[in-house]
């Protein structure tokens, strides 16, 4: 195997939308791994929406990525030599790492990739990684979802919002998902089994909520921001839950976001309104991988993966998550999946 490891790297800050010159692929030799090191050969390659967030000169919840740095992202790989005693050649690993094909990392931000047996290893990373354990802290923890409730969910189509969606049909709540197109609104109703959707781009949102939501919302899982989050803010039931798991129509802003205007129903409906970040629930990964597995070999959840081939096609790919384009969980494939 060469020794060259083609990786992407911070090159220009974008001003609005990630341009075409925001990223730049650059091949550099492998560094030789040090002790308690190990040598990662990248098989899947995770997009998401915070990637543009991490691009930012914003204060955010983590270190924001330095113009010259690799970009970074959260990867599934596969240990090709390791200088860690927790780690062999061979063994499927995690972690939030460089958008490259090869590369060296301390062992100690690795994580092992769990035992997904019977299940394909691109579905399985799609939703553990992620997605799934975002929908499962937002609706449980941040939502506290009982039976019974209504539960409105935005980008509801996306890796995340079908994912929610589903858990909270799971646990027993009539569930209303917005989308950005009638196809993408079938698939709510169709293939994810939600009660209703509601297509932003053509519909009236706050007659549209009324319409499919006749006794309010309990709980809104908010991952756009903007007009959308308003119109949920709009229609909330009293002592309801506003769950911010994302702000993806903000991300890509260069003014300040104006609104929401509805704010003064957090008093009059007495809501409560709770962001999260699902890196701060590292430590409860094995009970969320427990319970999406456990759904997932049941064929209780539905998902679709788009999957983007080759590294050098992943910084136009991530363009998809910010205009609608991706149809599913967007990631790339990087290299090739371990023979059995
Ligand atoms: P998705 O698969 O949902 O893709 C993003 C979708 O967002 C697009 O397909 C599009 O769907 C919708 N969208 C994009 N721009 C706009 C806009 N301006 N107005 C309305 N809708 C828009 O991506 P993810 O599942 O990766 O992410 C979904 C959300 O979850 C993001 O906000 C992300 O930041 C958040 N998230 C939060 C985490 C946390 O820890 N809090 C962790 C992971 C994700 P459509 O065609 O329907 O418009």
């Amino acid at each position: 195997m060469s020794d060259t490891a083609r990786t992407w790297h911070f090159n220009r800050r974008p001003d609005g939308d990630i341009a075409s010159d925001t990223l730049a692929l650059r091949a550099a030799p492998l560094p030789t791994p040090g002790e308690g090191q190990c040598v990662v050969r990248t098989i899947y390659l995770s997009l998401d929406a915070t990637n543009r967030v991490w691009l930012s000169d914003w204060d955010i919840y983590m270190d924001p990525i330095r113009l010259g740095d690799p970009m970074r992202g959260f990867l599934l790989g596969e240990v090709t030599a390791s200088r860690h005693p927790a780690y062999e050649p061979g063994q499927l690993v995690c972690c939030l790492g460089p958008w490259s094909d090869r590369f060296v990392i301390d062992g100690e931000a690795l994580q092992p990739f769990p035992d997904a047996s019977g299940l394909p290893l691109a579905d399985a990373f799609a939703i553990l990684m992620i997605a799934g354990p975002t929908a499962y802290v937002g609706m449980f923890d941040i939502g506290r979802i009982e039976a019974g409730d209504t539960v409105v969910v935005t980008a509801a189509a996306g890796a995340v919002g079908s994912l929610a969606g589903q858990i909270a049909k799971l646990k027993g709540c009539r569930v209303i998902g917005v989308a950005g197109s009638d196809e993408k609104c079938r698939w709510l109703t169709d293939d994810f089994g939600f009660d209703a959707a509601i297509n932003y781009r053509t519909e009236d949102l706050v007659p549209a909520l009324r319409e499919k939501a006749p006794d309010g919302i309990d709980v809104h899982f908010e991952n756009v921001g903007g007009e959308v989050l308003d119109a949920g803010l709009t229609c909330m039931n009293d002592y309801g839950r506003v769950v911010i798991c994302g702000l993806i129509s903000t991300y890509n802003s260069r003014d300040p976001v104006p609104g929401p205007y509805m704010f003064r129903n957090v008093i009059m409906r007495r809501l409560t309104i709770r962001g999260f970040v699902i890196l701060d629930y590292a430590d409860r990964y094995p009970e969320f991988h427990a319970a999406l597995l456990e759904w997932m070999r049941a064929g209780s959840l539905r998902y679709r993966l788009d999957m983007v081939e080759g590294l050098e096609a992943a910084a136009d790919a991530l363009r998809l998550l910010y205009t609608g384009g991706n149809r599913g969980k967007l990631m790339v494939r990087i290299g090739a999946e371990p023979a059995q």
